[in-house]
């Protein structure tokens, strides 16, 4: 059956695009999707596969925008094609329900290539048009806003337009960057009446100028507190990661008084990354930005008080309280304490590149950059689980994508799903055995020095980007020496507090689990040494902690206990 609707004639809007081998299916799937999508979305399709790819390369050279492929499962070769001709369109195979590990739903996810999937038979169409709205929703999100509630002008390559781009994504605030060079961002100066001698500027879209901002600043612009004006509560909460966002929700929801401190923005390591394919309830991932942001929302209606851009700088004990100050030079004194600082990227140390960080060269993946990789050459450095899906998500954008593992192997630091799927992303070099030993550029990376330990050769490529992804140090070196550590800095909790050397615990009970050796202080997450450094995981610590504060709290006034 050949070309159903596939004329050019009237289009009502960006194609939404079928392949069904079943004929009669195909029809009332048609019939089904126009009946509701119709309004928006020119609805297509076609039983053969070959006759697919003709209309949809006939889209293509007629320049008309296709949102969503819908394909059945053994129409993949299709599905490739009609991606390269299309590649911001939505791929959604068509699956047959089949929980075995060798269903093609599971490797074409896997491998990245279909964004989700849709399993027959439904058992009412509703479901089916709710996944399908929301395809297609994630489809309009990511064409270019037409509405910015910012806009940035910023010399080209300036370091600073990456921290601004990283308030703006994790915020969910469209955003508009104007190179100072262009006629573009040269109006807007004109129209703001300000010259180009300070800069970035960001022009809000009520006209509020804010030139050179600091982290406070957006953080206010965008609308967040960045001052603590509570001085006392039952629990500080120190890190708005997963943790202790987490532990926000629950000890607010709990109707403890809260307070949560963050030293930049909420979302932790988690809101940089851009894809969490493992978290539960999610089976075709979710943005790490979008997680929290929604996570910190719930806290906040939960009834937590959250302060941005405020760092914790000290923790002192005085009595049943708990003291933590604050960089701007405030405090606020709590009955318990949860630690969810997480850890900082560990770094490469070498001095020409660590000048260019922002430049070109970054610390972990930035969600904001890698659509500005595409068909550039980029490096990664590192071979545990974030450097593979920053692999994979980079290769998506990036000419290629070049991982510089300093063993001779990665199977051992990397889940096999993503080494998997880096095996078989053709874009992907892996140079094993090297180390990133210099690089440089004018003004932003240019150039990488790589040295290979095997062959005993250096070796200068150009490089777009490199990506830095080795693991890290734990935020706790603003703690007191009271709070036992281990060598590398991660904290010490619950009974393996009494084992450590030289431990003081003067408390008439165990320390609990994850509590520290200051009674009455938690840890959380990323932080805590033999965590499991998930967002799943650290989740689950947040949710746990807040079930020994209340144990804590208890202790320590019976009459105030809730649980
Ligand atoms: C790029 C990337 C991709 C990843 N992908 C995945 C994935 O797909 N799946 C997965 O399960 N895990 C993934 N991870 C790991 C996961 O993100 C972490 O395990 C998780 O974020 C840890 O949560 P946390 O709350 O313990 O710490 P963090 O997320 O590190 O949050 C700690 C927060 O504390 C703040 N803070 C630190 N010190 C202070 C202070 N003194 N005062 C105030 N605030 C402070 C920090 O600014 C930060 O916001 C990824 C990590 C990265 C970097």
């Amino acid at each position: 059956m050949a070309g159903l609707l596939d004329s050019l004639g009237e289009m009502a809007g960006p194609v939404l695009f079928v392949v069904d081998h079943d004929t009669s299916s195909l029809r009332e799937l048609l019939a089904d999707l126009t009946r509701r999508f119709g309004n928006d979305f020119t609805v297509q399709g076609d039983s053969s596969p070959e006759a697919a790819l003709a209309s949809i390369e006939k889209l293509a050279r007629a320049n008309e925008p296709v949102a969503l492929l819908l394909v059945d499962d053994s129409s993949s070769d299709f599905l490739a094609r009609a991606h390269e001709l299309h590649p911001s369109a939505k791929r959604v195979l068509l699956v047959d329900r089949d929980y075995s590990s060798t269903s093609p739903a599971v490797q074409a996810m896997a491998l990245g290539s279909a964004d989700y999937h849709i399993v027959r038979p439904w058992s009412d169409d509703e479901m089916m048009y709710g996944a399908m709205s929301e395809y297609l929703s994630s489809w309009t999100r990511e064409q270019d806003p037409n509405f910015e509630l910012f806009r940035i002008v910023a010399e080209e390559g300036d370091s600073r337009v990456l921290q601004l781009r990283d308030v703006m994504t994790r915020f969910s605030m469209p955003f508009g960057f104007y190179p100072v060079e262009s006629e573009a961002g040269r109006r807007l100066l004109d129209d703001a009446g300000i010259d180009a001698s300070r800069l970035p500027v960001v022009i809000r879209y009520d006209g509020q100028v804010i030139v050179d901002p600091s982290l406070p600043d957006l953080a206010r612009a965008v609308g967040v507190s960045v001052k603590n004006d509570v001085d006392t509560c039952e629990v500080v909460i120190v890190g708005a990661g997963p943790a202790g966002l987490t532990a926000a929700v629950y000890a607010a929801s709990e109707g403890l008084e809260t307070v949560l401190l963050e030293q930049v923005l909420s979302g932790g390591q988690a809101g940089t990354s851009p894809l969490i394919r493992n978290y539960p309830g999610f089976p075709h991932g979710i943005g790490g930005g979008l997680l929290m942001e929604r996570t910190c929302e719930q806290a906040w209606l939960m009834g937590a008080h959250i302060v941005f851009a405020q760092q914790a700088v000290a923790l002192e004990r005085l009595g049943d309280r708990r003291v933590v100050r604050l960089l701007d030079g405030s405090e606020v004194s709590a009955r318990a304490v949860v630690i969810a600082t997480g850890i900082e990227w560990r770094r490469l140390g070498i001095p020409a590149l660590e000048a260019l960080v922002g430049s070109g060269v970054f610390y972990g993946a930035a969600v904001s950059e890698s659509r500005a990789m595409q068909d550039q050459d980029v490096f990664i450095v590192g071979a545990g689980n974030s450097a593979g899906q920053a692999t994979l998500h980079l290769a998506k954008h990036a000419r290629t994508v070049t991982l510089v593992i300093r063993a001779g192997s990665y199977a051992e630091s990397m889940s096999s799903y993503l080494v998997r799927a880096i095996e078989s992303t053709p874009n992907v070099v892996l140079r094993h055995h090297t180390e990133v030993v210099d690089g440089g550029g004018d003004g932003r990376l240019e150039h990488l020095t790589l040295a290979d330990r095997v062959r005993d050769a250096v070796e200068e490529v150009p490089a777009a980007a490199l990506f830095i992804m080795i693991g890290g140090e734990p935020h706790t070196q603003w703690l007191p020496d009271e709070v036992e550590h281990d060598a590398q800095g991660y904290l010490v909790t619950g009974r393996e507090v009494l084992e450590q050397p030289g431990t003081q615990w003067d408390h008439d009970r165990d320390p609990l689990p994850l509590e520290t050796s200051m009674p009455g202080v938690f840890a959380a997450g990323d932080v805590r040494q033999g965590s499991i450094k998930r967002v799943a995981s650290a989740v689950g610590e947040g949710a746990t902690v807040v079930r020994l504060v209340h144990e804590h709290l208890r202790e320590a006034e019976p009459a105030h206990a809730t649980d």
